[in-house]
């Protein structure tokens, strides 16, 4: 397994493609934990929280940043902080908000999701989200709050949504006078596979949520980020869902390596899942189009075995990957994960559907 992530090898036996949140922090992690300068976050005074949210919010090219326990707790409180109960939130029917989110932003705001078709390449079908938009005086409807897009699209296998698609969004958001909010849990990784800096992207939102505990390989967080005012009312929404913490620091301190050593390699990953895409699509029993992966996500079918007794054989042989919607199945590549893995779970997978 991976020699350069020691402390990942010594604790699982299995090469682990079910996600990017598996992965275990960099030993210069647990060194800045173990370092890390604290003080109470609630009365903002944890100096390695603050100094995340600066170093976030800079990165991102928006005026401030807040730390949140997880991607779900980022998008919930945005989505609270922009919209007012019985507003909509306009969202893809693929994306993780409407999906994987406990339907949070209507049990604790009271809001109504408007899922929108989403095409394969990530995108919102462009006539359904005019559709949405238009008529928003019209009391029969439940008045539009904000508007979201994800980006890389986990659903769509880690579809990456370019620079331009984001502005023709914000600028329709705009027309409409609403905010558009960017679940952006892999946003470096939609930065990298463009291969331009991330506020080519995050330009074109008015807030974003990205995830410290996925690629980056932190061990818990997430960042709100957004405008002076808009972080200002998202720190008493964070309170209010119980994610006020107090010495913070220990999180925020491996999340600054995060942002500060571990936002290039992800470039491996992708040349990995790449790897891992072609192993597997000239493989017998696999539906795979490798064009399709465009950063560490790679999903496809089996044309006849079941899925989860491959899944299980597959584990016998140590490798877990996971289920997606429908017959689907989703590999992701990480730090934990070497090209070195990569070959044997595709020797893995062969042998397995060759019975
Ligand atoms: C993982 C993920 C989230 C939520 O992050 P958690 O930290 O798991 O709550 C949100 N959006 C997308 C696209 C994700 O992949």
């Amino acid at each position: 397994m991976n020699s350069h992530s020691n402390v990942q090898s010594k604790q699982s036996v299995y090469i682990d493609l079910r996600s990017d949140t598996v992965t275990l922090p960099s030993p210069a992690m647990r060194a800045a934990i173990a370092d890390a300068v604290l003080g109470d976050d609630v009365y903002g005074e944890d100096p390695t929280v603050n100094q995340l949210e600066a170093l976030a919010a800079e990165l991102v090219g928006k005026e401030a940043a807040l730390l949140v326990v997880s991607g779900t707790m980022g998008n919930l409180t945005a989505l609270l902080t922009h919209c007012q109960r019985g507003q909509r939130v306009i969202v893809g029917d693929e994306s993780h908000i409407y999906n994987y989110e406990a339907g949070g932003a209507a049990a604790l705001g009271g809001l109504v999701y408007h899922p929108l078709p989403t095409r394969p390449d990530g995108a919102l079908e462009p006539g359904a989200l005019q559709i949405a938009l238009a008529r928003s005086d019209d009391a029969h409807f439940a008045p539009p709050g904000v508007v979201c897009l994800e980006n890389t699209h986990n659903r769509c296998g880690g579809v990456v949504l370019t620079p331009d698609y984001m502005a023709q969004v914000h600028a329709q958001a705009q027309q409409a006078s609403l905010p558009l909010h960017l679940d952006g849990a892999r946003i470096f990784n939609a930065a990298v596979a463009l291969d331009v800096d991330v506020r080519e992207l995050t330009q074109h939102v008015d807030t974003v949520q990205f995830c410290l505990s996925k690629g980056l390989a932190a061990p818990v967080g997430s960042i709100v980020a957004g405008s002076r005012a808009f972080v200002q009312r998202a720190r008493r929404i964070r309170k209010m869902l119980g994610g006020g913490m107090r010495q913070a620091g220990i999180i925020a301190a491996a999340g600054i390596v995060a942002l500060n050593e571990m936002v290039e390699r992800l470039a491996e990953d992708h040349a990995n899942a790449r790897q891992l895409a072609e192993g597997l699509a000239v493989l017998p029993g696999i539906v795979l189009d490798p064009a399709r992966v465009q950063s560490d996500i790679v999903i496809f079918e089996l044309v006849e075995h079941d899925r989860d007794q491959f899944l299980a054989a597959l584990r016998e042989h140590g490798v877990l990957m996971g289920r997606m919607g429908g017959r689907r199945i989703r590999a992701v590549t990480h730090y934990g994960i070497s090209a070195a893995d990569v070959q044997t779970a595709v020797q893995v997978a062969k042998q397995v559907l060759a019975g």
